[in-house]
């Protein structure tokens, strides 16, 4: 959808409408689209899967470019001392990490729910 809005400069904010800055310097959550997508409107699910005979924690509903998946998928590693990875269903972490990353997410300001069963 890049050039939709070529040719038409002036139909475009300079200044992010959320935090005020010029656009260049606005580090606020984006789409890919360029929309601000910010974590409250984001509703992750967290559910358990299991493949091949090992339990994976998967978290869906996270917009990949406006949640910066790599560097959350780093985070939560990290802090759960997992392997894991970023895939189209959102990020993956091997084993049963599902209570924590809820609270880890609502904690950042996502309104994570526990899903599936
Ligand atoms: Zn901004």
């Amino acid at each position: 959808m890049s050039g939709l809005f070529a040719g038409t400069p002036l139909e475009r904010p300079v200044t992010c409408p959320r935090c005020g800055a010029p656009l260049d310097r606005c580090a606020c959550p984006r789409t890919q689209a360029g929309d601000i997508l910010l974590p409250k409107d984001q509703p992750a699910r967290v559910r358990l899967e299991r493949r091949r005979g090992k339990v994976v924690t998967v978290i869906s509903g996270l917009d990949p470019a406006a949640s910066d998946l790599p560097g959350l998928l780093k985070s939560l590693r990290s802090k759960f001392g997992a392997g894991g990875t970023v895939s189209e269903l959102g990020l993956e972490l091997q084993g049963d990490h599902q209570a924590k990353a809820v609270h880890v997410l609502q904690s950042l300001g996502y309104p994570a729910k526990p899903a599936g069963g």
